[in-house]
């Protein structure tokens, strides 16, 4: 038996980049996926180039800044699937820029997609879960959330929110058989990363002690742990997956 059959998924931000490494290993291990994002694949559009995992993973579009689409959404997936046994509250943005230049827009977009999009999310998918006395949430931090990054206070203070919101709600949800945890990536090779030049990259590589970027699947790896019945009595943890960069 597959680890996650019979199990319905949803991973926000699932339609690229490390949400979709989420989603496509959710599903080979047998879950249903709904892939919530803002912009998702035309009918007919490849996505899944996996033949056999496509047809488990469902694109829906929605903004996680937004209760009344988060809400949208769920109603939609309970009306199809009847429950949602797993929340990966993945979606998230970078407007980097120092603080003397960053501007209250930047602030507030990055804290409302980080923070407030978990807190949505979290919120009104927990309903389902509490009535079902099962679920795991793996909240998606960042290794900056611990160490800081100059340029990105606003990126690291949502990564570090993330981190208190985990362990309350892991406290608040524990008696009903809901798991919250956070896996917190270093640097990861996507298309946003790739855009670096080798100098930026190299400069980061060496205080890898593994002197290397992660692969999305090295993250999806640990989410797919943390979302598993090999993981039944961890909640309210911070999985960090940085290759040795930060050793809390
Ligand atoms: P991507 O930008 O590749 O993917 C993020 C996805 O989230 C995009 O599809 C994006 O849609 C979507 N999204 C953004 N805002 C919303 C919204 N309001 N509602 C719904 N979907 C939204 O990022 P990554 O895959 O690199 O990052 C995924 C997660 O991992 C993020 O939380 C990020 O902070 C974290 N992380 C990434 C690291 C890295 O090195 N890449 C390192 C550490 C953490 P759209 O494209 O339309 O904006």
């Amino acid at each position: 038996m597959k680890r996650f059959e019979e199990k319905i998924a949803v991973v926000t931000g699932g339609c690229r980049g490390i949400g979709k490494a989420i989603a496509m290993r959710l599903a080979s291990e047998g879950a249903k996926v709904y892939a919530l994002d803002y912009k998702i694949p035309e009918p007919g559009e490849v996505f899944i180039e996996d033949a056999a995992l496509a047809p488990l993973i469902t694109p829906k579009q929605a903004d996680v800044t937004s209760f009344e689409s988060i809400q949208k959404v769920t109603d939609e997936i309970l009306e199809e699937s009847k429950r949602i046994d797993i929340l990966i509250n993945n979606a998230g943005v970078t407007r980097d820029n120092l603080l003397m230049r960053m501007s209250e827009l930047e602030w507030d977009q990055v804290i409302n997609t980080n923070l407030k999009g978990v807190f949505i999310c979290t919120k009104v998918m927990t309903k389902p879960m509490m009535s079902q006395r099962y679920g795991r949430i793996v909240n998606i931090g960042s290794v900056v959330g611990s160490m800081g990054n100059a340029g990105q206070a606003n990126y690291s203070s949502s990564k570090a929110g993330l981190i208190g919101f985990t362990k309350s709600i892991a406290r608040e949800l524990g008696s009903r058989n809901i798991l919250v945890n956070c896996v917190a990536p270093g640097y990861v090779r996507t298309p946003m990363t790739d855009q670096l030049t080798d100098e930026q990259k190299a400069a980061f590589i060496v205080n890898i002690p593994l002197k290397r970027v992660a692969e999305p699947e090295d993250i999806s790896n640990a989410v797919a742990f943390l979302a598993s019945e090999d993981a039944s009595y961890i909640t309210g943890q911070v999985l960090h997956v940085n290759g040795g960069l930060l050793m809390d």
